[in-house]
């Protein structure tokens, strides 16, 4: 059937992938610059679906937004972002809700944000951890995820969440 690639055939073809560029860490949260390569910015439906499959916990995360971000919520690269503030950020619109809610149209690397809060939390059940994502570098399609601290814990464990966070999102994105 057919002789010429439609769009969303080459789009499947052709998925987006997401690749961590940098990574670092204060004492209250860590950080990883993830580069989203490919035209397809945010979870289509299908993802999703794969995703809450083998992750159902992330549908009841709670969100504030998937709403894209707006330009002016660039974090520079030396701030300290408190995890209490987190709910102040640009991209923390009014929009309460869970994340089972945003995650189809949401942003690749906010699924990547609430993947890696769910790894974290199988970790460490007692803790409570605050996640933000943020457009790093808007045309280079780069947003940065910062996650906060577990207490009794440095910053290897979710530097570590991140990687594998963006590994397993990858393996969905195929
Ligand atoms: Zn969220």
């Amino acid at each position: 059937m057919g002789y010429t690639l439609g769009q969303m055939e080459i789009r499947r073809l052709k998925p987006s992938s997401l690749s961590i560029i940098r990574q670092g860490s204060d004492d209250r949260s860590a950080w990883a610059d993830v580069a989203i390569l490919g035209t397809q910015l945010t979870a289509t439906p299908e993802v999703a679906e794969r995703l809450l499959l083998k992750h159902p916990s992330l549908a009841l995360h709670a969100c504030k937004s998937s709403l894209p971000i707006p330009h002016q919520a660039f974090i520079p690269e030396d701030s300290h972002v408190d995890p209490a503030t987190f709910g102040l950020l640009p991209n923390a619109q009014e929009d309460k809700g869970l994340f089972g809610e945003h995650l189809p149209g949401a942003l690749l690397p906010h699924a990547l944000e609430h993947l890696a809060i769910d790894l974290l939390v199988v970790r460490f059940p007692d803790e409570t951890f605050a996640g933000n994502t943020c457009w790093l570098e808007r045309e280079e399609q780069i947003m940065r995820v910062r996650i906060s601290l577990p207490k009794e814990a440095g910053p290897a464990p979710v530097s570590q969440a991140l990687l594998d966070a963006a590994a397993l999102l990858n393996e969905m994105l195929i």
